[in-house]
Formats: C-alpha cells, sequence, structure tokens
C-alpha cells in the first residue's frame, strides 16, 4: 500500500510520500501559517498532501503538533504554535477530501513510533523532539504513555526554572522556553547581531565566538537537567533526541559525549514524516 506521511509542526508542514516496501520516495515541505487560524492551516495541510498524492495512496498519516486523540485523530488542545488548533478534526477533514483512511498522532509521538523501528527490542525509550517548540514522548514497558488527555510526558513542559521565561504553554520556566530551537535563537539574538537560526548560531560556538560559545552552554546545562529528570522518572533504554536542532549533528553529539544512553534520532527532522505513518497506538 502506498502512503503519505505529513508531520505538520510550527514552523513547517513536511511530508512524504512511501512506495510499497514504505522506502521515501517524495519529499515535499511548505511554511506553516502557524498564526493565522486553522482553515489556513488545513489549506496547507491539503496542499502539502495534494502535491504528494497518487490514485493509489491507501493511508495518511499525520504527525502533528498539539495533545493528538489517536483514536478520532483529533487535536484536544494546542499551543499558540499552531494557533486554533485546538478542537481541530484532522482525521475527520483528511478523509472527507481524500477517501482514504487516515490516522493522527502527535509529532514527539510519531517521531517515537518512527525510531523505534531502530530498536525493535526497546520496551523504555524516551523521545526528545527540538523544533518549534520542546517534544517529548515516552514508550513506557512497551506501551505509549498517553495519561488521561493525551499528553503525558510533554517534556518540554516540565519546569527547569522557578519564575523563568514565559512559555506558549502559560506556565513560566518551562524545558521549552530554553531548549527549543525558537528558544535558542531567541537567545542568540539577544546578545549576537545579525543572528538567523541555530545552525548558524553553532556555526558561530565552533569559530569561537564568545557569546555564541555562552549561549550554547547554558543549552547543555538545561539539556543534562532534563535528561537526568527522563532517567529519574523512567528509567529507559534510549532517550533520542530530534528536531531541527539536531541537523548540526556533530555538535549534538559532542554534547551528548559518551552517555550510551543518549542517541540522535536515525532520520533526523525526518523521524515525524516516517513516523506518521506507522499505526501503533
Ligand atoms: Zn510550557
Amino acid at each position: 500500500m502506498k502512503k503519505i506521511g505529513i508531520d505538520l509542526g510550527g514552523t513547517a508542514i513536511k511530508g512524504g510520500r512511501f512506495g510499497e516496501r514504505g522506502q521515501l520516495v517524495a519529499e515535499f515541505s511548505i511554511p506553516t501559517p502557524a498564526r493565522a487560524g486553522r482553515m489556513p492551516i488545513f489549506q496547507a495541510l491539503f496542499c502539502a498532501i495534494d502535491k504528494l498524492w497518487t490514485e493509489d495512496t491507501g493511508l495518511i498519516g499525520i504527525s502533528s503538533a498539539g495533545d493528538i486523540d489517536p483514536v478520532n485523530g483529533v487535536c484536544v488542545h494546542a499551543t499558540d504554535n499552531l494557533m486554533g488548533w485546538t478542537g481541530a478534526d484532522i482525521c475527520g477533514e483528511v478523509e472527507r477530501r481524500y477517501h482514504v483512511r487516515c490516522i493522527a498522532d502527535n509529532d514527539a509521538v510519531s517521531a517515537l513510533k518512527g525510531e523505534l523501528a531502530f530498536y525493535p527490542k526497546a520496551e523504555n525509550v524516551t523521545m526528545l523532539t527540538f523544533g518549534t517548540g520542546l517534544g517529548g514522548a515516552s514508550l513506557v514497558n512497551g506501551q505509549i504513555l498517553r495519561g488521561a488527555r493525551f499528553d503525558a510526558a510533554r517534556w518540554g513542559h516540565t519546569v527547569l526554572v522557578p519564575h523563568g521565561l514565559r512559555c506558549n504553554c502559560g506556565k513560566r520556566g518551562c524545558a521549552e522556553a530554553y531548549l527549543s530551537a525558537t528558544a535558542l535563537v531567541k537567545q542568540g539574538q539577544k546578545r549576537m547581531l545579525g543572528l538567523v537560526d541555530c545552525k548558524q548560531l553553532f556555526d558561530r560556538a565552533a569559530s569561537g565566538e564568545a557569546e555564541a560559545v555562552d549561549v550554547i552552554h547554558r543549552f547543555e546545562d538545561y539539556l543534562a537537567i532534563l535528561i537526568d529528570n527522563v532517567r529519574t522518572v523512567l528509567a529507559p533504554e534510549y532517550i533520542i533526541l530530534g528536531g531541527g536542532v539536531t541537523k548540526s549533528a556533530a555538535v549534538m553529539q559532542e554534547i551528548i559525549g559518551g552517555a550510551k544512553d543518549v542517541v540522535l534520532a536515525r532520520r533526523g527532522a525526518l523521524a515525524g514524516v516516517y513516523g506518521a505513518i506507522v499505526e501503533r497506538l
């Protein structure tokens, strides 16, 4: 069966078409109109699906930011990283338009499901995705941790700093406000002229620019706390780091150091696209 996997994030909608043997045969990406409201987000999503569509498509999988009810394919709650997305009937809208089955799940859960292909024996794995936000998902004793409102294991919204920076979820001091790609660039921009993105920040740190090095050191400190919290609570076999920030794989590898239980997502920033079509609940 041919499948389409879409990763709907706060910055971009990335999609892939998969062939009969699960191989990625085409990719497409467009910016997310994240602040424009629900209908424009759906229109952009449909645009991405249209580009990847072939008549023999049998399944569309959507990996979306926000708390997603995977049984009904509905977004139960989303922060302002996707404005108006709370209540979106993702699978209902997709199925009405394309007349094929749709599955949907949270983006970090999808990334986790995608990466689990590389760890077939593991029963305890946590995924952290560093993008517009900081996504989290955990496999515990072979089951994906869901919680009562589909918002369990949201490691990005565990508080690291009392009275700290305001987070998109409304709380202060969340890990997301310090460790997401957005947060990293924002902190860099406060101190460095002309900084555009994370890659540039990592490059400037690598070339020894003191302000950049300092921002990265703080990132390492907060990341170390978060990883320690995950280890303490769940004692997983692996903690997988994914998302846009990990595109600078060399730097992330250095940050991880010799820790054997912390690994980079094998599919990098495409983990969610692959995981979107994995039908495990
Ligand atoms: Zn938060």
